[in-house]
């Protein structure tokens, strides 16, 4: 699992600097997370395949989550996209989307598919054979929720060496020791242990973008032992009252979530465009979660090396 930074910052693009929108690489499959102004520029600084986003999920409808995502979508067009895009947002994306491409006179070559949400409880959103999306619901002016990716279990890996000491053993019964499996003899005879036969599979990652919201303790659970956590800290613990009433989170209180979640990284962003030096929110948060990280623009974390 890579993730590739496109823009942290909240509210006002600037020169340097570009809203909210990360890239997910799951097994070569893209993920897009937020779609703030400017990310198909962003996405083409990456270097990414833009034949390879499928899936783009959208946490809020504030303009600094969405308003790249009409001009990602003009671009598909132009490009002459044919395979579906799957959107999947809050209730109404449908509509700010599909209203800005009649306007246009956009003509619509491929299909469109959104996936509105509304719940307020966390849900499946999206399964494949290699992983699960689940929504994290949070607490911001507007209806948001966070995404929180996880592979599934991966197969375990055959230790050659040791299997070619046992004859009996044929191809067709690898694919039931990649399963953790015993081999077992026709006749029931010979068990052969599968730890003999298998090395254990590789780190199954898990990422969760948390992105706008209040201290909201309750997403504890659902977060829980992630490897990697993006938690927003628009502002510090100083300026506490101002992130209750914008509902938003201080670096102080995303560390509180990370440490709570007992997460292996914290990735701090969404700072308000007061600050300059973003040292100051890494210092903050280390006073309770020492694996606090800083994102630069188009910095990809890989977490097999973090
Ligand atoms: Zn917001």
């Amino acid at each position: 699992m890579k993730l590739t930074i496109l823009g942290f910052n909240s509210a006002i693009p600037t020169i340097n600097s570009h809203p909210s929108a990360q890239l997910l690489d799951i097994q070569e499959n893209l993920f897009l997370i937020d779609c703030g102004e400017g990310t198909q520029v962003q996405l083409r600084r990456a270097k990414a395949k833009f034949s390879k986003i499928n899936h783009i999920f959208i946490s809020h409808l504030h303009g600094d989550h969405v308003f790249g995502l009409i001009g990602l979508i003009s671009t598909f067009l132009l490009l002459g996209r044919e395979n579906i895009l799957n959107i999947y947002g809050p209730k109404g994306i449908k509509m700010f989307i599909e209203n800005q491409l009649s306007l246009t006179e956009s003509y619509q070559i491929f299909k469109l598919n959104f996936v509105e949400l509304s719940s307020k409880d966390s849900q499946l959103i999206y399964e494949d054979n290699k992983l699960t999306v689940h929504t994290i619901p949070l607490d911001h002016r507007v209806y948001t929720n966070g995404f929180i990716f996880k592979e599934k279990a991966k197969p375990k890996r055959l230790n050659i060496e040791s299997i070619n000491q046992y004859p009996q053993i044929e191809v067709c019964d690898y694919h039931n020791l990649k399963l953790g499996k015993d081999w077992v003899s026709e006749d029931g005879k010979t068990t052969i242990s599968n730890e003999k036969l298998t090395y254990e599979a590789k780190h199954s990652y898990s990422y969760a973008y948390c992105s706008d919201t209040s201290y909201k303790p309750d997403i504890i659970d659902l977060i829980k032992d992630v490897d990697v956590l993006y938690h927003e800290s628009t502002f510090l613990n100083d300026l506490e009252d101002l992130a209750r009433k914008t509902k938003h989170s201080t670096a102080l209180e995303a560390a509180k979530i990370a440490k709570k979640a007992k997460v292996k990284h914290l990735i701090l962003g969404h700072f308000s465009n007061r600050y300059s030096d973003f040292s100051v929110f890494k210092e903050e948060a280390e006073t309770i979660f020492p694996s606090t990280l800083l994102p630069r623009e188009l910095e990809t974390f890989d977490f097999e090396k973090m």
